[in-house]
């Protein structure tokens, strides 16, 4: 049992916060006339301003996650609650992050343009938590450590153990993104929030269940945090859409697990093919749905690969990632086109 004293660790004025209480907010529950919130009255299907506490959602993803809707927030994409989470709990030009490197970029944009400086500290050579390092370079200043596992670009799991021996030495809060968390086996460490009141954890629907194109981040902590996050998000940050496309595509989870059975055996097909492709010299090991690969020239194979338009993520400036381009699985056919032309060139 971990407990931090969370409100010791918001930003003052966000403390004494009043938020912005909006129509909905003031009145909820059925009524035949609705004349507070200045809409349309004529039926557009999408006249009304939606749940601003998106109940159903959160119900529908308390049972599916096994947590209490109490434990969620709801985002624009994750990188929503990542910058709210920045600006709840760091002062700018005053308080600092966490962030072990390489890894996904917002953290550290999000932290800089709310003028937090970043305390970068290098992942080990296979892109595991150097916990001396970590250790090292967090202050009194340290308001927040990012974490991703799997790690974006890297692919791996971090090791739990690590994960877990930080969450009983950091005295901020710990965020924990598992955007990738539905390619791995297991919960991930959701089931941990209940004994640790300093764990966020973050979670999407962008990647296995088909959905980047309506930004539905999720992010689970305790209802403390949670609170928080709720008094400093526009009101209604979720729009109507993405709340009735996200409702719907929740009830097909065999869909989504289908998905990423097949993804997992092509990320599977796609590492034995690159393996044999000379320019690589090196796949790394991957429990998300891409591949970090080591090539001869990474500037040059992206640049070949875009002539043939086909598009990945060239990762070779990024710090322990030389020459490593990041590749999403896709398709069957897609993944024989990429492979195909690494051949011919
Ligand atoms: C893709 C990804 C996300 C998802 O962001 P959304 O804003 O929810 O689409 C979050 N974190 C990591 C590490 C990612 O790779």
């Amino acid at each position: 049992m971990k407990s931090v004293d969370i409100s010791s660790l918001v930003r003052q004025n966000i403390r004494i916060l009043k938020p912005y209480s909006s129509a909905r907010d003031e009145f909820q529950g059925p009524a035949s006339v609705y004349l507070d919130a200045n809409e349309n009255p004529n039926n557009t299907a999408y006249n009304r301003y939606p749940d601003p506490h998106q109940v159903h959602l959160k119900k529908r993803i308390a049972q599916l996650k096994k947590v209490q809707p109490e434990q969620i927030f709801l985002g624009n994409g994750s990188d929503e609650p990542i910058d709210l989470i920045i600006r709840a709990f760091c002062e700018p030009n005053r308080d600092n992050v966490v962030i072990p490197m390489p890894t996904y970029g917002m953290y550290s944009i999000s932290a800089s343009i709310n003028a937090i400086a970043v305390k970068a500290v290098n992942l080990t050579s296979d892109f595991d938590i150097d916990l001396n390092a970590v250790e090292d370079a967090w202050d009194k200043n340290t308001k927040l450590l990012f974490m991703c596992s799997p790690n974006n670009p890297s692919g791996n799991l971090l090791s739990a153990d690590k994960i877990k021996h930080l969450l009983e030495t950091f005295k901020g809060v710990i965020i924990l993104d598992e955007a990738y968390i539905d390619f791995i086996e297991g919960d991930g460490f959701l089931p941990l929030l209940g004994t640790h009141s300093n764990l966020v954890v973050l979670q999407t629907l962008s990647k296995a269940w088909g959905l980047a194109g309506i930004r539905l981040g999720m992010c689970f902590s305790n209802p403390e945090i949670i609170r928080l996050l709720n008094t400093i998000k526009p009101p209604y940050n979720i729009s109507g859409l993405s709340q009735s496309v996200a409702l719907a595509c929740l009830e097909n989870e065999n869909k989504k697990n289908e998905w990423v059975r097949e993804i997992k055996k092509q990320r599977q097909i796609l590492n034995d093919h690159l393996t044999r492709v000379p320019q690589v010299e090196k796949v790394y090991p991957s429990d998300a749905n891409f591949l970090l690969v080591k090539v001869k020239n990474a500037h040059r194979t992206y640049h070949d690969l875009v002539t043939r338009g086909i598009i990945v993520r060239d990762r070779s400036n990024v710090i322990l990632c030389e020459n490593c381009l990041r590749i999403t699985v896709g398709t069957e056919q897609e993944n024989k086109q990429l492979v195909d032309a690494l051949r011919q060139l």
